[in-house]
């Protein structure tokens, strides 16, 4: 009975942090991502459809068939580079709705070294506790780790 208690309590407690982080961080992510956008666009000249920032747990972002864009707003603790990818794929999706040659041929026109941020990108944790020791003791970004087996 306790032990049931026990774990309600830390399940909740999780979920605060992660919806105070979500409201705290949301507004910048989403001016963030709109000069972005706009920024790549310029070259893609893309029909953006809406674009939504989310609180999600293991996508940086997403791109419906109508061209409305989603993406997390975790996407401001990730070095510069590395969003900017994550940008420029959903970008590409609107015109590409797969991951074909096609649609990395348009990727690399303006990420050229689209691999190494892919790979790069899948090393980052997506760990709430790790934005807050961010938050808390150096107000940078998410570094891609080396995950343990
Ligand atoms: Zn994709």
């Amino acid at each position: 009975m306790f032990r049931f208690f026990r774990i309600k309590y830390v399940r909740r407690r999780a979920y605060t942090h992660s919806r105070r982080l979500y409201l705290a961080h949301k507004e910048s992510a989403r001016a963030l991502v709109s000069e972005r956008l706009t920024y790549f666009n310029q070259h893609y000249g893309l029909p953006l459809g809406k674009v939504s920032i989310r609180n999600q747990k293991s996508r940086w972002g997403s791109c419906s068939k109508k061209g409305n864009l989603n993406f997390n707003y975790k996407l401001v603790f990730l070095a510069p580079e590395l969003r900017d990818y994550v940008i420029v794929h959903e970008i590409c999706h609107v015109k590409e709705f797969n991951h074909g040659q096609g649609f990395w041929d348009l990727v690399a026109q303006k990420v050229p070294e689209h691999r190494t941020m892919r790979h790069k990108l899948r090393k980052v944790v997506l760990d709430q506790r790790q934005i807050l020791q961010t938050e808390t003791s150096r107000p940078n970004f998410l570094q891609p780790q080396i995950l343990q087996k």
